[in-house]
């Protein structure tokens, strides 16, 4: 179900602009207005999920397209190299925009490492 005041939902509809890097039926992918890389682009799905805690059995064809797709969509936005598929959820996985969304970023000089290692 649209969320009314969700940004990605106003970016699926249209109503909030974007940097489309592909688009189909229930898919979108647009440019992060704040790229962390010379490549760093975000994959939804049309349909409001909150966060990946939301996926059910149902999800799986949408989600699988989305997973096949994102090397495509990768390659052709100049991540040759490979790149880091990030998906941030929920509290605990610090998800600012509660629509789920998969971030590919790469393209440049290999990125830093997954997560800082605290001294022990
Ligand atoms: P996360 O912390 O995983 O929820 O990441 C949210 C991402 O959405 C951030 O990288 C933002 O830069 C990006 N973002 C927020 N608003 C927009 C927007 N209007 N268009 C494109 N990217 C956005
Ligand atoms: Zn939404």
């Amino acid at each position: 179900m649209p969320d009314a005041n969700c940004i990605f939902c106003r970016i699926v509809r249209g109503e909030i602009p974007s940097r489309k890097v592909f688009e189909d039926q229930n898919v979108l992918a647009f440019h992060d207005i704040n790229p962390l890389a010379p490549v760093h682009f975000l994959m939804i799905p049309k349909v409001h999920l909150a966060s990946m805690m939301d996926l059910e059995e149902g999800h799986r064809d949408l989600f699988g397209e989305i997973m096949v797709l994102a090397p495509r969509l990768a390659r052709e936005q100049g991540a040759k190299d490979g790149f880091r598929l990030i998906v941030n959820t929920g509290r605990v996985g610090r998800q600012e925009v509660p629509h789920v969304h998969l971030h590919i970023i790469g393209g440049g000089e290999p990125l830093g490492s997954m997560l800082p290692r605290s001294k022990s």
